[in-house]
């Protein structure tokens, strides 16, 4: 459409583009029969959480934690001791009271992908609801290992389905799962199917045309659907950013281009990742052999995650050593005789002061001199408790003369122009940009309007602030 015939039409009373439909006392129009809850995420980066309500009975996309307030709270990285209310009450889960007497109407939780900002407030508050959990079968393992850690048990079942299945939750309610690349294994963005509408949950998303690890995203599924979604609920992180985020194999070849493009002959080396980011740590492997060095990962959620990898069939790591349990790495690494023939992954990227790579470094469990290397091959997530953390590790580091790699890393999340490739793919009717603050919300509005939506198209809201669909 023309700006000119825009102009006029905007003028026009006969034409004037619809309002979009309120619920005003008298005037509305008939009882909602489809509506989007949100619970956590909107206007905000974190404890990701969505209701969707068709008529009497609603699903629960994604059950996430915030993660800053979460560690500032349990001083920790790792899922401890502590009330699904406490969560909520310091604003570290998703608000599941806004449901209020609904939440016995809740008929499915459903999981897009295992990060915890998506799936951490699960075995707190999914027992809350009289339902089964859906997801993709790596994050249905990490699911259960996450409730095996807490000592707790689902009050329903765990139910895997492959990624591109759709299945049936209800007589009203269809989910399908749509492949799509991130920084996890098996992320999918999940299409809601009901009487009155479809709504499509993308968040988190990328979209990697050279994954190094799994499929693609599903271009066929997104392009047939063109026009006929009427809510897209979408991860808009980097909407700021105006470029196309790069694909995981520049990740890859960044970190060749620092291990084997750098003097590292008799050097130790360290290299830090996020633990659920199997392309990554398979990468890494794949250095590591390279450089005939053996690859050996150290720490907890390392173990976690590669082991649930490994049994959903996805990535085999029978090839590197998993020193797993926190008590275990300080006599593995004092038994090693020639630790420059090694290549160590630990955990805590972001400088956590409990995690093995703090540890190994402000305890000198693996003593570091001149010219031994630290890569973080990660970014650090900018809030004040792991810049102060990431700073004090970096300090420390540099007082021990070691050279550190930062920013070996491309992102997982989908930038500026990503989104309008999403966009002109798959036309949605009306979108409601989500993992993010104002600023990057107001940046993705302003990319919808140039793409051709009009202002009450795009919906940014608030964690509470329901909208109608139908
Ligand atoms: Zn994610």
């Amino acid at each position: 459409m023309s700006t000119q015939f825009r102009k006029h039409s905007n003028t026009n009373t006969q034409q004037r583009p619809k309002q979009p439909r309120r619920q005003h006392p008298g005037r509305n129009n008939g009882p909602t029969k489809l509506e989007i809850i949100p619970l956590g995420g909107f206007s905000e980066v974190g404890r990701n959480s969505v209701a969707i309500r068709c008529e009497d009975e609603i699903v629960i996309l994604d059950l996430g934690l915030m993660m800053d307030r979460y560690i500032e709270y349990t001083d920790s990285d790792d899922l401890v001791e502590i009330s699904g209310r406490k969560l909520i009450e310091i604003g570290a889960a998703p608000d599941v009271n806004i449901l209020g007497k609904e939440k016995k109407n809740v008929v499915g939780i459903l999981l897009t992908h295992a990060h915890l900002d998506h799936i951490g407030a699960v075995p707190y508050l999914a027992n809350r609801f009289d339902c089964d959990i859906h997801a993709t079968p790596f994050t249905t393992e990490l699911v259960r290992r996450m409730y095996e850690d807490e000592r707790r048990h689902p009050r329903g079942r765990l139910v895997a389905h492959d990624v591109n299945d759709r299945f049936v939750l209800t007589d009203k309610i269809q989910a399908e799962f749509i492949s799509v690349t991130h920084s996890t294994p098996q992320t999918v963005m999940i299409l809601i199917h009901t009487p009155y509408g479809k709504v499509l949950y993308c968040n988190d998303f990328k979209l990697d045309n050279n994954p190094t690890l799994g499929p693609k995203p599903n271009y066929a599924r997104l392009r047939e659907l063109a026009g006929t979604v009427d809510y897209l609920i979408l991860d808009t992180l980097y909407a700021e950013h105006p470029i196309k985020t790069p694909s995981e194999k520049i990740a890859e070849e960044m970190l060749k281009d620092v291990l084997l493009g750098t003097q590292s002959k008799g050097a130790k080396i360290i290299i830090t990742t996020f633990s659920s980011h199997i392309a990554r740590l398979r990468a890494i492997v794949n250095v590591a052999k390279m450089m005939k060095r053996k690859p050996v990962f150290l720490g907890r959620s390392l173990r976690k995650y590669v082991e649930a990898a490994q049994d959903v069939g996805i990535a085999d790591f029978s090839d590197v050593e998993i020193v797993g349990y926190g008590n275990k790495v300080k006599p593995y690494l004092k038994r090693i005789k020639n630790p420059e023939r090694y290549l160590f992954v630990a955990t805590g990227n972001q400088g956590e002061p409990k995690a093995t790579l703090a540890r190994i470094v402000n305890q000198r469990l693996l003593p570091l001199t001149d010219n031994d290397i630290v890569i973080f091959s990660c970014k650090m997530i900018p809030v004040p408790v792991t810049i102060e953390n990431r700073k004090r590790l970096e300090n420390e580091l540099q007082a021990q003369h070691v050279r550190i790699f930062t920013d070996i890393h491309v992102s997982g999340h989908g930038a500026r122009e990503d989104h309008r490739d999403l966009l002109n793919t798959l036309k949605p009717k009306h979108i409601i940009p989500t993992h993010a603050e104002m600023k990057g919300l107001g940046a993705f509005k302003e990319l919808a309007l140039e793409v051709g939506y009009k202002p009450e198209q795009i919906r940014i809201v608030r964690n509470g602030e329901r909208v109608r669909v139908k």
